[in-house]
């Protein structure tokens, strides 16, 4: 294998660190991977501890390389994807974090974004970032730390700290402290960076109380992030691609071309659609950011998120009992078949996009005495499409009409889920071979960026079908369906 090229792609993701080691065709070879602990310290917080997610992903990377059994020297490129928007404040002396990471999930600093928002400017800041003032983006989890650490912000003003998310802490990390960057959609989703201009904005800045000083420099997703140092695990190779985890989704799935859309099922469930080189604003609170930023050129997407998809099954396994392991529920809704009478409205933590309902809690509606476990497993996998369904709907409202949907993640093993999708979208759903398509993404953009592949075409052709799912249902069938979710929405709110 000596003359071979490999390509390691580390995944941080929110409930585990994942390496994975590619070809130079973007065939897995080896992977490996760590759960970490979530911290809970008060209801509504969620931590980290910066220094367990570090050491997880030294220890995969080790791992998925000894597996490989390859020369550390034929790994020709590094490529990083990451949980987005989670924070990460530390002394740029030490390396050490003054605070744990703030998870994206956390909304401890909800009562500082109704403040700003009652300030008025939650449309200028939105024309500039594509974001809403909401405890999900970076930008007022720095201002919380810098206010509750002790003598954090008067360090911050000498310039002693340093600000990243999960991607600028891990390569600060790896190149052995040289280097204190981050990549453009990383960028797009902290409040604190003009999509338009591509620049941290000093307006924004001063708004959210976030010294400019405490800024990683913003470089393309295929740049140079510096070597890693090879006292970590004997690999000298240079960091060649970025992106935020839903972005490197889209990327591995080789949406490229404007109008390309993909959904991804995991936790919670996102889609983003590619617009192109048009940062489109919506008019269904949806958001706009950054799809990628390759060679100084930028693509735009527009993003609509569910927070409960994948979870909404763990639910069923873990709070109800009534399925041993997720894929049960295939099994049960092909038994029972779709379910009408029943509806489930998973809105454990509110309602997301385009709701962004914090308030909404979930309900079953219509349960009667033979309501069993197939119903309710079905009507669960249900509400998942449906939710699709609103996002797929503003979208169109917003003026994306896609003629496929691409999906991926651990939930898309579920056929009759798929099918269930493309009837209430009324548009084919297609499934990769490949439905890791985040780490496979930032392993593209590390070959891109090193040289292993010449361009984006060359990707394209590597994106391989499983299967599509057709249309099978009637439009008026969908529609009358979706018309019942609606009414179970509205209840809840
Ligand atoms: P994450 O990266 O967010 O941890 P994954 O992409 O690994 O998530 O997907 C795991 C999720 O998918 C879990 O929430 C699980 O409940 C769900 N899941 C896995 N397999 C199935 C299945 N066959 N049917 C329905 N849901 C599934």
């Amino acid at each position: 294998m000596s003359n071979e090229t490999f390509i390691l792609a580390i995944d941080q993701g929110t409930t585990s660190s994942r390496a994975v080691i590619y070809d130079d065709s973007l065939v897995p070879i080896t992977s490996a991977q760590q759960e970490f602990a979530q911290i809970y310290p008060h209801s509504g917080w969620v931590e980290h501890d910066p220094e367990v997610i570090w050491a997880t992903v030294v220890a995969v990377c080790r791992d998925a390389i000894e597996q490989a059994n390859v020369a550390p020297a034929s790994i020709a490129a590094i490529g990083i994807t990451n949980q987005r928007e989670t924070t990460v404040v530390w002394d740029r002396a030490t390396g050490k974090p003054i605070y744990n990471a703030i998870v994206w999930q956390d909304r401890r600093t909800a009562d500082r974004c109704d403040a700003l928002r009652e300030g008025g400017s939650e449309s200028a800041v939105a024309a500039k970032t594509g974001l809403r003032f909401d405890p999900y983006f970076s930008g007022t989890k720095i201002a919380w730390i810098l206010d509750e650490v002790p003598g954090a912000r008067a360090r911050a003003e000498r310039g002693e700290l340093a600000f990243g998310t999960i991607d600028a802490f891990l390569i600060d990390r790896l190149t052995g402290h040289r280097v204190h960057a981050t990549d453009a959609t990383n960028a797009s989703r902290t409040l604190l960076y003009d999509i338009h201009a591509g620049a941290w904005d000093a307006e924004l800045a001063e708004l959210l109380q976030v010294p400019q000083n405490l800024l990683p420099d913003v470089r393309d997703c295929d740049a140079s992030f510096g070597n890693v140092d090879a006292s970590l695990f004997g690999v000298n190779a240079p960091i060649h691609g970025v992106a935020g985890d839903q972005q490197a989704a889209l990327f591995g799935q080789a949406c490229f071309d404007p109008g390309m859309i993909k959904s991804t099922y995991g936790t919670g469930c996102f889609v983003i659609a590619n617009t192109g080189s048009s940062a489109l604003a919506s008019k269904n609170q949806l958001l706009t950011t950054i799809a990628s930023r390759i060679d100084g050129e930028v693509t735009y997407g527009l993003e609509g998120s569910i927070f409960v998809a994948g979870s909404a099954i763990q639910w069923l396994r873990d709070g109800l009992a009534i399925i041993e392991s997720a894929a049960d529920t295939e099994a049960l809704a092909v038994e029972s078949g779709v379910v009408d009478d029943v509806i489930v409205v998973p809105a454990f933590t509110g309602l997301g996009a385009p709701y962004w309902d914090p308030q909404a809690r979930g309900a079953i509606f219509g349960l009667t005495r033979d309501t069993d476990r197939r119903t309710l497993a079905t009507a669960t996998l249900q509400s998942v499409a449906y939710q699709t369904c609103d996002l797929m709907r503003a979208m169109a409202d917003d003026g994306i009409t896609p003629k496929t949907l691409r999906v991926d993640g651990g939930m898309v093993a579920n056929n009759w889920y798929c099918q269930f999708l493309a009837d209430m979208i009324q548009i084919p759903v297609q499934r990769p071979s490949n439905v890791e398509s985040t780490v496979l993404g930032a392993a593209a953009l590390a070959g891109l960026g090193a040289g292993v592949f010449e361009s984006r075409r060359a990707l394209q052709s590597r994106w391989e079908l499983d299967r599509v799912f057709d249309v099978a249902m009637s439009p008026k069938q969908s529609e009358s369906r979706y018309r019942r979710w609606q009414e179970a929405v509205r209840r809840v709110r």
